[in-house]
Formats: C-alpha cells, sequence, structure tokens
C-alpha cells in the first residue's frame, strides 16, 4: 500500500519561497572596508528573483555551471539561491586555490560565468583565457579601487540588477544538480562533489536539529566558514530555512573584525575552522556577546582551544566533522545529557570528539581495505565510512580509477576513527597523517592536542619523518605563543604523562608558523616537503 500524501519536491526554491515570505523582515549584513552594509531577505529575494532573470539575459544554458569567486556576502547569497532555483549549478571557486587549480576545476566543471568580488578580481582575471569555457565575468563591487577590465566578457552586477525585473521560478525534480564543490585531496587532480536540490534540503533540515547546530527564528547565524569552502557548512540555506538573521564578514576576515562584528551585531551562532577561532581568541576574550554556539570543524579541534573558549569567553566550541562529499556536516558533539553531571574533564574529552551522525547518516569503522566492521569499544581504530542521503554517491566525471564508494555501497572517508558503545565518533587521524612507527599507528591529531594543552604553544603540527630502525617517527613543529620562551624538553615532559611512552615525539622543532591550506587548515604536506630530509641536530 502506497502513502496517500503529497509530493513536494525538496528543492532550493522551496527554501526561497519561505523565506521571501514568511521572514522577509530579517536582516542580512555585508561587513566592508567602509563598514557593515544593510538589506532585509525581502530586499534579497527581489534581487534573487532579478539575478534570475540575469542569468537568462546572459544567455546561460540551462544547466550551465555559473562559477563564484567570492567572499561571504548578500550578494553570493542571492546568487547561493538563483542559480540552482532556475535549474542551474552553483559552481563555488576557492579564490586562495593555486592558479593551475582553478584554471582545471572551472575546465573540468565548464563554467559558462564567473561571478567576482572586486576586491579579489587581480586573483581570477589574469587566469580568465585560460578558462576556456567562461563567457561572462560579472564584477560585483565590493569595495577597493582594483581596476575592472575594459573587455567584452566584462559586466557589473548592479548594471545587471537595476536592469532586471524579477522573475519566477520552479525546480521540479529534487534530484536536480544544484551546486558543486571540488575538494583538494592530495593526491590526483582536484575532484567535484556534485550536490542535488533533494540532499541540499535534507541537509539543511539535518543541521537547524538542536543537536547539530540548533538554529532557529531568534539567531544571527555568522558564517565565517567561507561561501566557495564546501557550501559554507550549510549555513546559508539554513539560516534562511528558519528565518535566522546573517551576518558576512565580507573581506573582513581579520580576527579582530570578526571578534567586532560578533560583539556589534549580536551574532547568536557562527562557524569557522579552529585556526579562524584560535586567531579570534585573544580578540574576544572578556567582551560581552550573546554567542551560544561557536561551531568548529574542518580539522581537529584541540580540546586546549574548547577550553580556553570556555574559560575567557563564556562557551566551549561546539565540534563538527564532515568533508565536502558529506554535504560537508555529518557528526556533531553536542553535549549529551548523560554527562550534563559529569566532570569537567569528561565534559572536554567529550568535545573534542567529532561527535554522533544525525538521523539519515550511518557510520562504521573497517579494518583498512577490507568491509569487515570493527567493533564500537572507543579502542579499535579503522577506516571511518558513511552512508546516507547527504553523502555523495562519486565525484563528478572522476579520474579513472578514483573510487568514492566501498563494493557494499558505504564512502570512504580517508579518516582513521574509533567509535564508542554510544556511536560517537572520535577521529584519529587522517589516513595520509598517521604515523608509521614500528609496524604501528601513531595518531598525530592526539600529539598535537597534547602538545598544544601546554599554555606556551600557540599551535602545534605533528608529522611522520623517515627513520631508519622504526620506518617513522613523530616530529613536533611547535609554534611559540607570543613574548613566551619554551624548550623541547619541556614540551616533551608536559606531553609524558599524556600518551604512550613510544609515542613521545623524536625531537621538537621551533617554526614562526604552521603553514595553512586554501581554508585554513593545517598543511601537513608544506611540513613534510619542508623536513623531508630532517636531521636530528
Ligand atoms: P580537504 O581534504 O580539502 O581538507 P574537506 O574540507 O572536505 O577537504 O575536508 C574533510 C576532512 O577534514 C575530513 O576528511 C577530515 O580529515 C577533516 N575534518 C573535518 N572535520 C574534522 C574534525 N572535527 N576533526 C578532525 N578532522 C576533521
Amino acid at each position: 500500500m502506497r502513502g496517500l500524501m503529497q509530493q513536494t519536491p525538496l528543492t532550493i526554491d522551496s527554501i526561497f519561497r519561505y523565506t521571501e515570505r514568511h521572514h522577509g523582515d530579517k536582516t542580512i549584513v555585508t561587513n566592508s572596508p567602509t563598514g557593515p552594509v544593510r538589506t532585509t531577505y525581502a530586499e534579497w529575494a527581489v534581487r534573487t528573483r532579478k539575478l534570475a532573470g540575469v542569468l537568462d539575459t546572459l544567455g546561460i544554458s540551462a544547466d550551465g555551471r555559473v562559477g563564484t569567486f567570492a567572499w561571504n556576502s548578500a550578494r553570493h547569497l542571492e546568487l547561493y539561491f538563483a542559480v540552482p532555483s532556475t535549474g542551474r549549478v552553483l559552481h563555488t571557486l576557492n579564490i586562495r586555490l593555486f592558479p593551475e587549480q582553478l584554471t582545471y576545476i572551472a575546465n573540468h566543471a565548464e563554467d559558462e560565468a564567473v561571478f567576482v568580488d572586486r576586491t579579489v578580481l587581480p586573483l581570477l582575471w589574469p587566469l580568465i583565457d585560460t578558462m576556456t569555457t567562461v563567457r561572462h565575468v560579472v564584477v560585483m563591487d565590493d569595495g577597493g579601487d582594483n581596476e575592472i577590465p575594459d573587455d567584452p566578457r566584462v559586466s557589473l552586477y548592479e548594471d545587471h540588477i537595476a536592469a532586471a525585473e524579477p522573475v519566477d521560478f520552479r525546480v521540479e525534480d529534487e534530484n536536480t544538480a544544484a551546486s558543486m564543490c571540488y575538494t583538494s585531496g592530495t593526491t590526483g587532480n582536484p575532484k567535484g562533489v556534485l550536490y542535488s536540490h533533494r540532499s541540499t534540503v535534507l541537509h539543511t533540515m539535518a543541521v537547524v536539529q538542536p543537536n547539530v547546530f540548533g538554529m532557529g527564528e531568534t539567531d544571527v547565524v555568522m558564517p565565517v566558514v567561507p561561501m566557495f569552502h564546501a557550501n559554507a557548512w550549510g549555513l546559508a540555506q539554513a539560516a534562511p530555512a528558519v528565518g535566522a538573521s546573517m551576518v558576512f564578514p565580507g573581506p573582513m576576515m581579520q580576527p579582530k573584525a570578526l571578534a567586532d562584528l560578533i560583539v556589534d551585531e549580536g551574532v547568536t551562532f557562527t562557524a569557522g575552522v579552529p585556526t579562524i577561532w584560535q586567531g579570534v581568541l585573544p580578540e574576544l576574550a572578556g567582551r560581552e556577546h550573546v554567542l551560544r554556539d561557536i561551531g568548529c570543524g574542518g580539522s581537529a579541534v584541540p580540546m586546549a582551544l574548547s577550553e580556553a573558549y570556555r574559560e575567557r569567553v563564556g562557551l566551549p566550541i561546539l565540534q563538527a566533522w564532515g568533508m565536502t562529499e558529506t554535504h560537508p556536516v555529518a557528526t556533531s558533539a553536542r553535549l549529551p545529557r548523560r554527562l550534563f553531571d559529569g566532570s569537567d574533564d569528561d565534559k572536554a574529552a567529550y568535545r573534542a570528539r567529532a561527535g554522533i551522525p544525525f538521523m539519515g547518516v550511518e557510520v562504521r569503522i573497517v579494518e583498512a581495505g577490507t568491509t569487515d566492521e570493527l567493533p564500537w569499544d572507543d579502542v579499535a581504530t579503522g577506516e571511518l565510512q558513511v552512508r546516507g542521503s547527504t553523502t555523495a554517491l562519486d565525484y563528478y566525471n572522476p579520474d579513472a580509477g578514483v573510487e568514492l564508494a566501498t563494493p557494499d555501497g558505504w564512502m570512504r572517508t580517508g579518516d582513521v576513527a574509533a567509535i564508542d558503545p554510544h556511536g560517537s565518533v572520535r577521529i584519529a587521524d587522517r589516513t595520509k597523517d598517521l604515523i608509521k612507527s614500528g609496524g604501528e599507528w601513531i595518531s598525530s591529531v592526539d600529539l598535537e592536542n597534547a602538545i598544544m594543552s601546554h599554555p606556551k604553544v600557540k599551535e602545534a603540527a605533528v608529522i611522520g619523518i623517515p627513520d631508519p630502525k622504526w620506518d617513522e617517527r613523530p616530529l613536533a613543529c611547535v609554534v611559540v605563543a607570543e613574548g613566551e620562551e619554551l624548550t623541547a624538553d619541556e614540551v616533551i615532559s608536559h606531553i609524558t604523562p599524556m600518551v604512550a611512552k613510544w609515542w613521545l615525539p623524536e625531537a621538537v622543532e621551533f617554526i614562526d608558523e604552521v603553514p595553512k591550506t586554501s581554508v585554513g587548515k593545517f598543511s601537513k604536506k608544506d611540513l613534510r616537503t619542508r623536513f623531508a630530509d630532517y636531521q636530528r641536530s
């Protein structure tokens, strides 16, 4: 027997219509070098409808890929809705990628147009002739005086909007592609993850749940995680979907500017990678704010960072785990009720985990190279695999030999994890970052966590260095906090009670800064290159 309920497709334009109809009075603030620019969802909705008409006028194909090269802003939010709501595919280009990667990605996706912020135009324009399918470069003036090229491909966003009429749009098939993000990966070419309308709506409904980000109409949401990275963790759909006001940092990503925005605009929910919160901490400590959650993920969240926020800002960090291939949020570590009466240490330890998946995502850990599931005893570690309606099935036109799914239909994550009896995931490491010592694995993440709990340590990254006897041994690369002094012996004696003796780093190198990836994660690849021929002094 079939159910007798209506079949309304789960589409991004349905989120749009809901926000337009019910939350028009809520505000969107975008920071800029000349101060915050304010609008409302009502105005945003009119402009989004006009933008949909502009895409027609520009002659973008029915399922054409439309690139964006932009900071987090209200205009970017217009693109986030207008492009997929007209059946086209939003392709967010990461403004910090190497030129060759940008060219590869734009050509692989066959972008027909790129909408670019004026402040980052000099990064894109020199590449434009290498992007063979791009016919239009639409400049969004977010300030500054970068020269706008006199070229038939170039036009101005605001000119288009001024000349356009608002149009209606509706996507009928919820499985239509909506947006795509490329994930860097350390080997091979970047790989395209192609989200559908259905997966986007399901992810939106998932992340607003109290177990995850817990978002509602009373919130003021500030995505610090870039809209050009992994769908801004779903916040750019989630906030409109619940009628939460939004605050965008624009190009003003400096720690002080972010802290000021949190305080001045009454931000209640924000999210970004650990290195962002590391920088913001001293700027926010001791100030009055109304934050109720600081979401954080993308790489391991040091327990010391979360605890420092608890002590100095008044709330710990809310950790989440995911990857571009999981839309990206899949698990979150909101403190479970059973720990309400637990010790501070137990609570801190829980928050240092990736947490449990939301309903709709399943997790398992398996013995490497097999489909044999390992026990959920928080001891056994294996490759983390996931499946669900917000999990990628495959990459977009992948290179030969790239296999995302296992033979039995789970998605490989490349992360190594343990799972406790409650199903809470603890990420031990990325497969490629594990340190293989004498046939056993050492978790670089656990070592970094231990080292970063030293109050004089600002940042620490641990990599494997070749060792004739043990295969690899850990090298700790440590950045000392400003104005402090620290010796290798102090580092080692601090972590000795915390980790197994054979895990203790072979050596400690003091460096000025841990190199970062295009999205602000520790770049261990760069560190491994730098210390490839490391000789202990
Ligand atoms: P990239 O590989 O370019 O960094 P993603 O942004 O998709 O691409 O990163 C996903 C990866 O980030 C995950 O596979 C995992 O290794 C790491 N990650 C994400 N969240 C966490 C977390 N909470 N703890 C540890 N690692 C995390």
